[in-house]
């Protein structure tokens, strides 16, 4: 079955001030959409993958007929990074969303970075340095967390990491509010973090 563009969990206006509507609404309407629309034409010519998730293609991108392999990882990976992206996000006036994190993974936060400040500072300073499109990660490897980065749209998944959150780097995330200034982005993104859904996904990070 083709893939299908996932509703937003919340209206496109829910991330103001924060990420705008208009942004919103580009991002996923047209990107997200467009990622999706081409994932499914290069398939298209392969039923034999049609029942597999974009999640386990990614995973086994080398198993991946070649003729397909690009347009799986860059278009497939387009499509599972909007997909989790969209739903680690909420409204800031929603309760959980926002501010300090909560449950497992603030308990986490603190072991491996000292406190949420360090821990924000680390992936800010990553996510600013991806050269060009790409993505600042959480993951959790040999028992700790771990900031890392990718480019383009390849997926964590794809390394054998399940990413537990990521901000999306492209300048289509946040050119129309805040211009070059991707810092700003970044810094004002944790104001819209949905920890609950965080925390559940660290939850599948710890298997
Ligand atoms: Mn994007």
């Amino acid at each position: 079955m083709a893939y299908e563009l996932p509703p937003l969990p919340y209206d496109y206006a829910a991330l103001e001030p924060f990420i705008d509507t208009e942004t919103m609404h580009l991002h996923h309407d047209k990107h997200h959409q467009a990622y999706i629309n081409n994932v499914n034409a290069a398939l298209a010519n392969h039923p034999d993958l049609a029942g597999k998730s974009v999640d386990d293609l990614l995973r086994a991108l080398a198993t991946v007929p070649e003729d397909i392999r690009a347009t799986v990882r860059n278009n497939g990976g387009g499509h599972s990074n909007h997909s989790m992206y969209w739903t680690i996000m909420g409204s800031p006036k929603s309760a959980g969303v926002g501010g300090a994190p909560t449950g497992a993974i603030a308990a986490q936060i603190a072991a491996d970075f000292g406190d949420f400040e360090g821990f924000k500072k680390t992936f800010n300073d990553a996510a600013a340095k991806q050269f060009g499109s790409g993505w600042g990660w959480l993951v959790f490897q040999g028992g700790k967390l771990k900031v890392v980065t990718t480019a383009n749209q390849d997926s964590p998944l794809s390394q054998g990491l399940y990413p537990i959150l990521g901000n999306d780097v492209w300048e289509h995330a946040y050119y129309l509010k805040y211009q070059n200034r991707r810092p700003e982005y970044l810094a004002a993104w944790w104001n819209v973090v949905n920890w609950a859904e965080v925390n559940k996904r660290f939850a599948t990070a710890k298997g």
